[in-house]
């Protein structure tokens, strides 16, 4: 037999640049052990990375291939059907499958190999003079001893220092040597102590005579029945050394979980009877399961109608057919409350994954999952990778959370759309739950893709709010009212006496949205972004909401030094002003991105306010998404039109949700809840609607506006972004990309043109929107070859390493 014919090769996938696929040897000692999905040390360049192996090669093109140095994990940390899976969501979001596998993994587990550059002792001089830039590294390398290629290029203030550095190895100047970076997690272990067998009492009682304290350890240990964390003990380690090396311990290591949910007791749930409604939606649900057929159920309930407790019936039927389960949940919504709900039914089956845990936690959480060790993932959107085999079902609550989309870096995913293609690759069934279900999923529920099911009451019979739209247009335009309208004050007077808990949102942050020149009309803008700077009162600053700049708030207008600063644009700032102003006694919690930076203190807020600590809850959007507070009777709604004129065909769905999510967290437990919506146009369906409650109404006003524009669930949209820090440059790639695409094709071209945004963090924005009729090309193939196609063309004929071109299929905005 030909010798050549035993060997074997990979192909490699690295989830950081390059990207790119490359082929590897396999060399004998790894050939039993190597599985597709495991995770390699390799060759790279002149470095050393981390990739997956994705795929066996028979015959590379290639001959002479370098070989797989080690393999990292005892297991692969990909399974095939997530290798099947990241491979799809690739092609679909036209991204690369690296990327794809990066944003799979926990993150912090990649390596990397670093430079590191030495001085060298006694250097001899240089034989040829050296440039200006080759001098200032030479010295920064001697001043230091040693440095990161990394920290070299920090503190040059550029990238291009290669060349110099190369020169200078070559005059042996200077030592470079590649190191493999530590991961930044890994499993954290802990030591135990244990008595080693055979050693009787008397052995104790002789042993306490030349070593008393070796004794007491042994007895400590015997007394514990043998095995004692070392943390425990008490004692110095050369103790325990000396123990060990007569042979009557064992020192061994074992890892430690955490689990930062685990604090969280867990409360058995009282027992619930279902609603008919919840048992009709939960049999049709169980027929599927039975089948272990691909099916999607849209199970579109009110707000408090139960759709967790279907979930979770859900759960325990495919627990009991030895099966596992996945459940997203907004980010935002994943709060302990959550989190209790279901690790009190199913306790420690249940893994939690949160980018709010530190990396370490959620390494711990991913490997128990992957290990098999639960049977429950619960997370938000990047959990929809979760490492579970023998999937049974998965849950998407609140499918309709824009969160679910991830906006950058690539892969753009949609996780709800993600769960569905993993739900066919495992033949199982999904269920998307929601309030005001996306326009996409209930129209594919009324073409019967998906399976509808309703639940159109609120559990214990509470009735639905009473909800009041009032014309802020028509009253005075003092200050005061225009914050707080008369009924609205009134209102919260009358909660406040009853002792009742109110809920105010204002989907704005800061004091002032803007700061306006009472004499020339000024208005501050960021410097770097195209978006006026908000207003913060605690510190007296103007901030950008976009890029982080800020400055102290000036005194008088940088433009014509008149001192008349107008305060404009009403955020959540300004409300607990007025609150506190009219209400001095009343209690405000104040939850906005300012006051939920701290790790912990988004929980904090929720859970003090669903124990009735606070009177009024005031906040951006985060009040208004899926907490469960018994005690609030009242929700304002401080002015609706915030985001409905954003030139973005989801604007006025947006408005609908967040306004019908809100008014669901009045009224819960036996009394009747009242929303108080103000706004400046009463007469937008999107107000009307969201007014009555009527998602129906809603939903078919708002797909005939879609219809006629072409836009989804109609037709398919992917946009191409262009970014850079000169304007002339971004317009011209967008314009050259736009060139590539064939003028036959099939979609239509909106743009080139500047984004709504044309600014953020110095960077010039253009876009170029692809959008295409849903019959011409159901599946979107046709569309994304010719996407594909067009950026191949647009990267081999020009030359824009100054530009950043991203690809977002179905797009969460148009900004
Ligand atoms: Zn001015
Ligand atoms: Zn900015």
């Amino acid at each position: 037999m030909n010798p050549s014919d035993r060997k074997k090769w990979v192909d490699v996938i690295f989830p950081h640049p390059p990207l790119q696929r490359f082929t590897y040897e396999v060399p004998d000692r790894f050939h039993q052990e190597l599985r597709l999905g495991h995770r390699v040390l390799v060759p790279l360049g002149n470095r050393k990375v981390t990739g997956f192996v994705v795929d066996f090669v028979s015959r590379p093109e290639i001959e002479n291939l370098r070989e797989i140095e080690d393999i990292v994990d005892a297991y692969p940390l990909l399974t095939p059907e997530l290798l099947k899976l990241t491979r799809w969501v690739a092609e679909y979001y036209i991204s690369t499958w690296g990327e794809v596998i990066r944003a799979a993994l926990p993150p912090g587990i990649h390596q990397k190999s670093n430079l590191i550059i030495r001085s060298i002792e006694n250097a001899p001089l240089p034989q040829e003079p050296l440039s200006e830039s080759s001098k200032t590294i030479l010295s920064i390398i001697q001043n230091k001893g040693k440095i990161s290629l990394r920290g070299l290029e920090k503190q040059m203030g550029t990238r291009r220092i290669r060349f110099e550095l190369a020169k200078l190895e070559k005059m042996d100047l200077v030592q470079v040597e590649h190191v493999l970076e530590a991961p930044r997690v890994h499993a954290q272990l802990e030591k135990w102590v244990s008595l080693c067998e055979g050693l009787d009492p008397e052995d104790i009682h002789e042993i306490s005579k030349r070593a008393p304290k070796q004794a007491e350890v042994l007895a400590i240990l015997t007394k514990h029945g043998g095995a004692v964390r070392r943390s425990n003990l008490g004692v110095d380690f050369p103790v325990l050394r000396r123990l060990e090396e007569n042979g009557w311990i064992e020192i061994w290591e074992e890892e430690v979980s955490r689990e930062p949910y685990q604090e969280y007791a867990v409360e058995p749930p009282k027992p619930v009877t279902l609603t008919e409604e919840q048992t009709k939606a939960l049999s049709h649900i169980d027929g599927a399961l039975k089948k272990e057929k691909f099916r999607v159920f849209l199970l579109h309930g009110v707000t408090a109608s139960g759709k967790t407790q279907v979930y979770i019936e859900s759960i325990r039927q495919i627990l009991d057919r030895g099966k596992t389960a996945l459940v997203l949940i907004p980010e935002i919504s994943l709060t302990p409350q959550a989190v209790q709900r279901y690790r009190g039914t199913f306790g420690d089956e249940v893994a939690v994954l949160h980018s709010r845990m530190s990396p370490g936690e959620r390494y711990d959480s991913w490997r128990k999952i992957r290990e098999g060790k639960c049977c429950i993932a619960l997370g938000p959107r990047s959990a929809v990778f979760a490492p579970l085999e023998n999937l049974g079902l998965i849950v998407v609550d609140e499918e309709q959370e824009s969160s679910y989309k991830q906006m950058d870096p690539a892969p753009r995913y949609h996780a709800r759309d993600v769960a569905v293609l993993r739900g066919k690759l495992n033949d199982c069934a999904v269920i998307l739950g929601s309030a005001t279900p996306s326009l996409e999923s209930y129209f594919n529920s009324l073409e019967e893709k998906y399976t509808l099911c309703e639940l159109t009451h609120r559990v214990d019979r509470i009735p639905m709010s009473k909800v009041t739209l009032v014309n802020q247009g028509e009253t005075k335009t003092n200050d005061e009212s225009r914050i707080l309208s008369p009924l609205l004050r009134e209102k919260i007077e009358e909660r406040l006496k009853k002792g009742e808990q109110i809920i105010l949102l204002q989907n704005r942050r800061g004091y002032a949205t803007f700061l306006r020149c009472g004499a020339c009309g000024n208005i501050e803008e960021c410097p770097h972004c195209d978006i006026t700077l908000t207003y913060h009162q605690k510190d007296h600053r103007l901030r950008c909401h976009y890029c982080g700049f800020q400055k102290p708030a000036p005194e008088a207008c940088p433009s014509c030094r008149g001192a008349t600063l107008l305060y404009r644009g009403v955020g959540t700032q300004r409300v607990e002003a007025e609150i506190q102003k009219l209400f001095p006694k009343a209690q405000l919690l104040r939850m906005d991105q300012d006051t939920t930076r701290r790790k912990g203190a988004h929980d904090r807020i929720v859970l003090e306010f669903e124990k009735g600590k606070g009177d009024v809850l005031l906040g951006t959007q985060m009040v208004a998404k899926g907490h469960d507070f018994p005690h609030v009777t009242l929700v304002g709604i401080i002015s609706a039109d915030t985001g409905l004129y954003f030139p973005d065909f989801r604007s006025a769905e947006r408005t609908f949700q967040l306004l019908t999510q809100a008014a669901g967290r009045a009224g819960r437990r036996h009394i009747r809840g009242e929303v108080i919506i103000q706004t400046l146009s009463p007469a937008n369906p999107a107000l009307q609607f969201a007014a009555e409650q009527d998602y129906l109404g809603f939903y078919r006003w708002e797909i005939e506006q879609r219809k006629e524009l072409g836009y989804p669930p109609w037709g398919k949209i992917v946009a191409i972004r262009f970014k850079g820090a000169r304007r002339e440059r971004v317009a011209k790639a967008a314009h050259l990309f736009a060139e590539q695409v064939p003028p036959d094709n099939l979609s239509e071209l909106l743009g080139p043109a500047s984004s709504p945004l044309s600014r953020i963090k110095r960077m010039y924005r253009y876009q170029i929107i692809f959008r295409q009729k849903r019959d011409l090309d159901p599946s979107g193939k046709k569309l994304r070859g010719e996407i594909r196609s067009a950026l191949t063309r647009f990267h081999e004929k020009t030359h824009f390493p100054d530009v950043r071109v991203g690809v977002d299929v179905d797009p969460a905005d148009m900004m």
